[in-house]
């Protein structure tokens, strides 16, 4: 990325940005583009479902009472409508309580402690890495510093992780597990091509345990007219002949309600089992009224999909203004290039090394707020400090519209400053 406009030219713009900086400042904005939170608006759309399953409505399919204890694995009725969207057998799937963050906390810990199918013995006081796509989650990362894992960064490219270097890594016996986010990751928007799936699926792995973890958060989370289906990484593993490598998580936070959903754990008969026998003796078993609850309300997988086009016809706009502001003011001037995702939570930008910190300073004193650069790597440092994300779904759509300008007013006036070009002016 090399400005490709003349001194002269730059320090023009120098002069205006600054200006537009402090109008900006002055007006005593306060926004936030902070986390990927669903607005008031995308919950509005579940509010029916608050009503459900409604009165003397507790009776599951099969005739059980929804209200009693019982039912570890979640009911048939909803392992069947969410297996649909996962692209999971509901034999294969459980369905938990609201946070697939929590699920995820669970296997690390059981891994840690008792092992996965596979295991010569528990993980904890062994040397244990796991592999992490870079920009990735922040909380994915959280998991593993928590519990002593190592986190071995790896490149993330438009078609998934960069293969090669995957496949380099997962030969070392130590590396036991990946962080996957498959279908618009978080947050570069990326979807793994079928190719990565099935290589991440056959490849060879020093270890005999090793897992991926393959959080498919944003499965029908499109932006677009597109409908990517979720790749079958339980197939490719089987049929690679490692059929327990993958660890399947999904909720339905941001499809319903983000703080009282359901989450979803999917993986291999054997690795069912050993959720099961784990889940079975923290719980007797989960909220099944908020079961009903879902599949009175979504129905069936056209029924999710209307759901999620909803969605989409609020937020779709938001991502617009926040690339049309990035364009209008960055484009062409070669100091920053940013995703255009097709689905997903988050636009990513990538400016010039060295000058994230510094956005997101100047962003501050606009009254802006930002997630921190940094939060996209391990131990939240970028060692390139180029890298931030923006989550442009919770405020309205004239606030991320204005939020987008001044984000871009700081993007290009770090990088005039970076290039001394401001003093020239
Ligand atoms: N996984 C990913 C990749 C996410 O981006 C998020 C939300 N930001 C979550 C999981 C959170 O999941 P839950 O609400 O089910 O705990």
């Amino acid at each position: 990325m090399v400005p490709v406009l003349s001194p002269e030219a730059l320090a023009a713009q120098g002069v205006e940005a600054r200006a537009t900086y402090a109008r900006l400042a002055a007006a005593g904005l306060k926004l936030d583009m902070t986390r990927g939170k669903p607005s008031p608006e995308q919950l509005d759309l579940a509010e029916g479902m608050l009503a459900l399953p409604g009165n003397r409505d507790h009776l599951t399919e099969s005739g059980e009472d929804a209200r009693n204890y019982g039912g570890l694995q979640g009911l048939p009725e909803a392992r069947r409508l969410f297996g649909a969207m996962l692209g999971v057998p509901p034999e294969l799937l459980v369905v938990n309580e609201n946070s697939s963050l929590a699920v995820m906390h669970d296997c690390i810990v059981w891994a840690l402690l008792k092992g996965v199918p596979g295991s010569a013995a528990p993980w904890v006081g062994q040397d244990v890495a796991f592999l992490c796509p870079v920009p990735g989650y922040d909380r994915h990362f959280g998991f593993c510093e928590g519990f002593g894992i190592r986190l071995i960064p790896v490149a993330m490219r438009e078609d998934g992780p960069d293969m090669e270097e995957v496949e380099r890594l997962a030969a070392d016996p130590a590396v036991r597990g990946m962080w996957c986010v498959p279908t618009y990751s978080n947050p570069t928007g990326a979807t793994y091509s079928e190719a990565t799936a099935r290589r991440l699926a056959a490849m060879r792995t020093g270890a005999s345990d090793f897992r991926l973890f393959w959080d498919n958060a944003y499965a029908v989370h499109h932006l677009t007219e597109n409908r990517p289906a979720p790749h079958d990484i339980l197939g490719l593993c089987a049929e690679a002949g490692n059929p327990d490598r993958a660890f399947i998580f999904a909720s339905t936070s941001k499809i319903t309600l983000a703080g009282a959903g359901l989450a979803f754990f999917a993986g291999s008969k054997a690795n069912v089992a050993w959720y099961l026998e784990q889940a079975g003796r923290r719980t007797i078993g989960p909220d099944k009224l908020n079961q009903l609850r879902h599949t009175r309300f979504l129905r069936d997988l056209d029924g999710i999909h209307r759901h999620m086009e909803a969605h989409r016809r609020l937020i779709a706009p938001k991502f617009e203004a926040v690339l049309e502001a990035l364009d209008q003011r960055l484009g062409g001037l070669g100091l920053a290039r940013w995703t255009e995702p097709e689905g997903g939570y988050f636009i990513t930008v990538e400016m010039l090394r060295g000058s994230a910190k510094r956005v997101v300073e100047l962003a501050r004193g606009l009254g802006i707020a930002l997630t921190p650069a940094g939060s996209t790597s391990p131990h939240g440092k970028d060692p390139t400090d180029s890298i931030l994300r923006l989550a442009p779904t919770y405020p309205s759509l004239a606030e991320v519209r204005a939020a987008a300008e001044g984000i871009a007013l700081c993007i290009h006036l770090a990088a005039l400053e970076a290039d001394g070009l401001e003093r020239a002016a």
